[in-house]
């Protein structure tokens, strides 16, 4: 049995489709979901699917999807055209939420196995990305190897660039963030656009 970083992309795609990896860990049916084409320059790097994702089988259909693609500056259909875009999660199945008892609120994180079996070679397959935007605390810690925050990192938002970029989610529920970091929109937001219109053109 050849190991990921045998497979070309297609057959990775054909792989993942039919992971079962840590569907005893998941909460329901393992779906992974994610959009993957060898001619992509844009990568988006994000945590999981959450539940509606999970229900929907497209990512980023909702309100935060919107915001984002705002945020790039670039229709629906450009979003989901794999040939432009790469979407691949740290976690690509719907991890469950935490229980009352956990103490904890929200979704739980991506499944660590996920990324260790198949991250490094899917992304050997993305030879044409130049941009890669990290969404959320675990992309940042997996692609950055370096402990820092989103805040720190948006702040810093320079280091990476133009290769990287380190996006706060776009979810509504980070709303108060955002207005308390006027400089992303100010600073950071145009150039993004004017590098994704010069990446898609
Ligand atoms: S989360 Fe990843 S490793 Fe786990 S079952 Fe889904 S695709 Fe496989």
């Amino acid at each position: 049995m050849p190991t990921p970083s045998q497979l070309s992309l297609t057959q990775l795609i054909a792989q993942i489709n039919r992971c079962q990896l840590c569907h005893e860990q998941l909460p329901l049916a393992t779906k992974p979901i994610v959009q993957l084409h060898s001619h992509a320059k844009i990568l988006i790097a994000g945590q999981a699917p959450g539940r509606k994702t999970h229900d929907i089988g497209r990512p980023f259909d909702d309100a935060s999807g919107k915001r984002l693609r705002d945020w790039l500056g670039v229709t629906e259909g450009q979003f989901y055209n794999p040939q432009l875009f790469a979407i691949l999660p740290m976690g690509f199945c719907y991890p469950g939420t935490y229980s009352a008892e956990q103490n904890k609120r929200g979704d739980k994180p991506p499944l660590k196995q996920c990324a260790d079996h198949w991250r490094q070679a899917v992304l050997a397959q993305l030879t044409q990305v130049e941009l890669t935007l990290l969404v959320g605390k675990y992309a940042i810690d997996w692609h950055l190897q370096q402990p820092t925050t989103v805040t720190e990192s948006v702040q810093q938002w320079q280091q990476f660039w133009p290769d990287t970029l380190v996006l706060p989610h776009p979810s509504p529920r980070n709303n108060i963030w955002l207005k308390r970091h006027p400089e992303f929109a100010l600073q950071v937001l145009p150039q993004l656009k004017t590098r994704v219109k010069d990446l898609l053109s």
